[in-house]
């Protein structure tokens, strides 16, 4: 494409950008996608990871938003079996905050709303007898059990990417816009390469603006406009502790202020613990949790747990910022979550699309909602076509997880049983490709702690635009959490050798 015109140039590769990037590749539209970062370095990689209806926000009469994420949850369960699961939420009945019957009613509403056919109804617990009440204090004795999707929030975002890049999308990561200026209906942008500080200059007739928590700053700064405030940044922060309970289903806990708690079993060993909701001034990418947040957590844990949470029990915490819609809603907690796309290029203007707001579970309903908005200034492409489609590795049944797995292990009779595990968990049928011949542990090459070995890193750099140790041990896997520090740093050191210049690492 050197010197062409691309049909649409998208700023930021979070789950929107790249989620757009897909359809919009997919329907036959030139695509070129600028990343100022890793992909899913921003908001999305630092969610719940949750495709969820949420619950929550019915008290809040979000009910276009609950129902259209309700849908989303076996489309999107169906389109990557291996990243997204269905999970079993716990959520005990606390005397004194919301009424049994609130909570039915916000469960029937749940269960009837959203197209549900696989995953199973609501149901009412005994906490005296059912495993779920074991490891919480004996004040709950009753709890109602309803579900929900997991999902690999990072891999979803690298899923999508692919996929654009397979049907055509460039996709530059560490590649910063920093201007875009129109000029005769054409939008000519200045992209600065992160890493070798080139500037590359690109040409396309539109351009969508998914900045995400950024998305003001694009407007203001990268595109010179003045008075600019369409979004409320909501930090959000979690914390990793060693497990806390071996049951396979997550807690929904309520807190005394109005506000919910997750507790998530995760990778294996630990317990996820999150969100808080505050307002964030400040630059998203150095958003990092509070003394106050760590605090907030431990307590609302604890009240439930019977076993609390202690500062000390905590191995990792992560913070995002979220892009929130600006409604001018009082407290950070309920501001909307729904998505809000503008379009501007009336008159021959080359057009400008922003994104404000959105989940990771409504993504693909928001890239179809802009590509309608997008037909309508560069003409019709092509049908809506991701749902009953695939990610790269998802081509297997819903609930065929298990049967991928004895496939690889008995394709791989060297592999231990939880690195088949991980492996099909993270790349599904991909994972053969991964592995290739391999006979033996020892033809994975380079072992660089836990279960990671130099083939993994590879394919990573290869098809998934790894360039560095985070990219590989925090968003594209979780191996920082097994890793030592010089175990992460012989990576680094690894990564940059393998990797080079970006533009010889960057799978297209
Ligand atoms: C704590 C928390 C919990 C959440 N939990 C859930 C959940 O359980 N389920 C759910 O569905 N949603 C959840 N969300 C919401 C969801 O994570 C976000 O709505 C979503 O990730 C936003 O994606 P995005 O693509 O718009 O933004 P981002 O992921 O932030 O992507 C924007 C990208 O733009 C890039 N960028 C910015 N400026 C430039 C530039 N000038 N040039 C090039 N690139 C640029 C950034 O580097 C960034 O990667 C949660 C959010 C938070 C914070």
């Amino acid at each position: 494409m050197d010197g062409a015109i691309y049909d649409i140039l998208i700023i930021g590769g979070g789950i929107n950008g790249c989620g757009v990037a897909r359809d919009a590749a997919g329907r036959g539209y030139s695509v070129y996608l600028a990343e100022m970062n890793d992909l899913a370095s921003g908001t999305s990689s630092w969610s719940t990871k949750l495709i969820h209806g949420g619950l929550r926000y019915l008290e809040h009469y979000e009910f276009r938003l609950v129902r259209e994420a309700l849908m989303e949850r076996e489309v999107l369960w169906r389109m990557a079996p291996h990243i997204i699961w269905p999970m079993r939420f716990v959520l005990p009945h606390h005397k004194g905050l919301r009424p049994a019957w609130l909570l039915r009613l916000g469960l029937f509403l749940y269960d009837h709303i959203g197209g549900r056919k696989l995953l199973p109804p609501t149901r009412t617990l005994d906490m005296r007898t059912d495993p779920a009440g074991k490891p919480l204090k004996p004040l709950f004795s009753r709890a109602f059990e309803y579900s929900d999707c997991w999902v690999n929030d990072a891999r979803l975002v690298v899923m999508n990417a692919r996929d654009a890049a397979d049907r055509g999308a460039t996709i530059r990561t560490r590649s910063r816009v920093t201007s875009a200026r129109r000029e005769n209906g054409i939008w000519t942008v200045v992209v600065e390469d992160m890493r070798g500080r080139t500037s590359d200059t690109v040409k396309a007739r539109l351009l969508v603006n998914a900045a995400g928590p950024w998305v003001d700053k694009v407007l203001g700064s990268t595109l010179g406009k003045n008075d600019i405030h369409n979004v409320r940044l909501v930090q959000g922060s979690h914390i990793v502790v060693k497990r806390k309970f071996d049951d396979p289903r997550a807690y929904f806990f309520q807190n005394r202020d109005g506000r919910i708690i997750f507790a998530i079993p995760y990778e294996q060993d630990f317990t996820l613990i999150g969100t808080t909701d505050q307002d964030y001034v400040g630059e998203p990418g150095e958003v990092a949790i509070t003394d106050s947040e760590v605090a907030y957590l431990c307590e609302a844990a604890s009240e439930y747990f019977a076993e609390p949470v202690r500062r000390e029990d905590i191995v990792w915490t992560y913070s995002g910022v979220r892009p929130l819609f600006d409604d001018g809603a009082s407290k950070a907690q309920e501001a909307t979550r729904d998505y809000v796309l503008t379009a501007e290029g009336e008159g021959g203007q080359a057009p400008l699309l922003n994104i404000f707001g959105g989940k990771i579970t409504t993504y693909r309903r928001l890239a179809e909602a802009m590509i309608e908005k997008i037909e309508g200034f560069l003409g019709r492409k092509g049908k809506p076509w991701t749902a009953g489609t695939t990610l790269s590795g998802g081509d297997f049944p819903p609930n065929g997880f298990d049967t991928e797995v004895e496939r690889l292990k008995a394709a791989y009779g060297f592999l231990d049983p939880a690195h088949a595990q991980r492996l099909v968990r993270l790349y599904g049928t991909k994972a053969a490709v991964l592995l290739g011949g391999a006979r033996s542990t020892a033809d994975l090459g380079r072992h660089f702690g836990a279960d990671l070995y130099e083939a993994e890193v590879r394919y990573l750099i290869e098809r998934e635009w790894a360039l560095s140790a985070d990219d590989v041990l925090w968003r594209r896997t979780k191996r920082g959490l097994r890793l030592t520090e010089a175990e992460a740093a012989a990576l680094e050191d690894f990564m940059h050798g393998a990797t080079g210049h970006p533009e010889t690492a960057a799978a297209e």
